[in-house]
């Protein structure tokens, strides 16, 4: 059968469930620590921040299918199923023998994946009966999609914005805005953790976790009001399984069996969402993928990265989570224009990568814009800059298949569109942007903030 261009599947063909990775892995992910006892967080520890249904859904390592709730099947069909695509073009411009697929995320307002995980936290907060949630962003994507399901679902927002990024991107603020959120550059005085950060380091252009601690403090003293985040815990991966879903399902209905899966990695949940089914099935032996996380050389918490309990965020709020980390005091050097700049990664990535389960690449950032500029002169779509790390790789094993005549199913994740990445755009075109890549000592930094504690030593 000759393989569509775009690989359809049609509204009932859409999974109604999301899919637990955590249920088939024989060996779990340490569970979540409470920083003062050190013992497993509970529920009632959780719930002071998180909304029930979310913590109910991070802590559950068992369920293998979690129903998605109707209303919300009904919002997802909206946007999707997202669009599936046999890069045609981009193999005939790398002469590979190699079959080259994308799912793309890019096709609803907040340009990426994120309002997947946006609308679920939305539904279950106003199932809940809350009033508002606040939440960081970085790049501004997950602000954008948080904003949009705030405004569907008729919830007040606070968006704590890394200042940086509201300077490199301030379109992605105004976006926000029209959505009906309050936006905040971080670090900002409206918070304890805020100010502290800005009188140990008044000219600091912010970091995600500086950004959460904000966001959570904020949380905790508003009356009916919680926190949400748009990566690294094991909820939002669950729900970004939508995505591998999909792809199973499309993939079957096409008789398409990828050899590689690449996913760029941030907090590692498009990556773990694209990936759930898969693995799902390699842990039980039933196929031999090879999966693949990309991040940026300049912040390297898979490759470079210490597997140990350490906050989520800057100011040692969250509990503890046992993950690969670069130290919660670790920020990028501000020359990263990349997107996926969080310290950690998602516990059950982590676990699994420990176990040999993936395998993880850094790609220096220039490369990648040129791997962005390459895609997008063929295939027509722009990349974000996050995803473009995957493109990378992609176009890599590619180009590995022509030198050895491997005819490799690759697979990679498309998470969103670089429309409001043009200053990192003009500065790839001008040949201004610079790679930094932390030296050993940088990362000392980092890892020197790790909690000193007897499950680290
Ligand atoms: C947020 C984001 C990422 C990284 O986040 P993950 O949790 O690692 O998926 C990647 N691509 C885009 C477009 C994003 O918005």
């Amino acid at each position: 059968m000759k393989i569509p261009t775009r690989l359809y599947l049609s509204e009932d063909e859409i999974s109604i469930s999301w899919y637990n990775i955590r249920s088939y892995m024989k060996d779990k992910p340490e569970p979540m620590l409470h920083p003062g006892t050190l013992q497993p967080i509970t529920v009632a520890d959780l719930s002071l921040i998180f909304c029930d249904e979310s913590i109910k859904q991070e802590l559950d390592d068992t369920s293998p299918l979690i129903t998605i709730p109707k209303d919300l099947q009904t919002f997802y069909r909206a946007y999707r199923p997202a669009p599936l695509i046999r890069a045609y073009f981009l193999e005939k411009e790398l002469g590979t023998p190699a079959e080259i697929y994308y799912k793309f995320e890019g096709t609803n307002t907040s340009g990426s994946h994120k309002l997947n995980s946006a609308a679920a936290q939305a539904f279950y907060a106003k199932a809940q009966g809350l009033n508002s949630l606040t939440t960081e962003t970085g790049a501004g994507q997950w602000g954008s999609a948080m904003a949009m399901a705030c405004a569907y679902y008729k919830l007040s927002l606070t968006v704590y914005m890394v200042r940086s990024s509201s300077e490199q991107k301030p379109y992605r603020k105004t976006l926000i805005e029209t959505y009906g959120a309050n936006l905040v550059p971080s670090p900002s005085s409206t918070t304890e953790a805020g100010r502290k950060i800005l009188i140990e380091a008044p000219n600091t252009s912010g970091s995600l976790g500086c950004a959460i601690s904000e966001a959570v403090e904020a949380a905790v003293r508003t009356e009916s009001c919680r926190y949400v985040l748009g990566s690294v815990m094991n909820h939002v991966l669950l729900h970004q399984s939508i995505i591998g879903m999909e792809v199973k399902a499309a993939f079957d209905k096409y008789n398409v069996k990828p050899d590689i899966i690449i996913g760029c990695a941030g907090g590692g949940s498009n990556l773990g969402g694209l990936i759930a089914p898969f693995m799902g099935d390699k842990i039980r032996r039933k196929n031999d993928i090879r999966f693949v996380a990309v991040e940026p050389a300049s912040c390297p918490s898979f490759t470079r990265g210490r597997f140990a309990y350490d906050f989520g965020d800057t100011a040692k709020t969250t509990p503890l989570i046992k993950m690969y980390t670069l130290g919660s005091d670790f920020i990028p050097s501000p020359n990263h224009a990349g997107g996926l700049r969080y310290h950690g990664m998602n516990p059950t990535l982590s676990k699994l990568y420990h176990d040999g389960y993936l395998e993880a690449r850094a790609e220096i950032q220039s490369d990648v814009f040129d791997a962005a500029v390459r895609f997008a002169k063929v295939e027509g779509i722009l990349p974000a800059p996050e995803s473009s790390h995957a493109i990378k790789v992609a176009i890599d094993e590619a180009l590995e298949c022509k030198r050895t005549g491997d005819k490799k199913v690759i697979l990679f994740g498309l998470t969103g569109t670089g429309y409001f990445d043009m200053s990192a755009y003009a500065a790839h075109n001008a040949k201004t942007m610079s790679d930094y890549v932390p030296t050993d000592a940088d990362l000392a930094k980092g890892f020197a903030s790790l909690p000193n504690i007897p499950q680290n030593r």
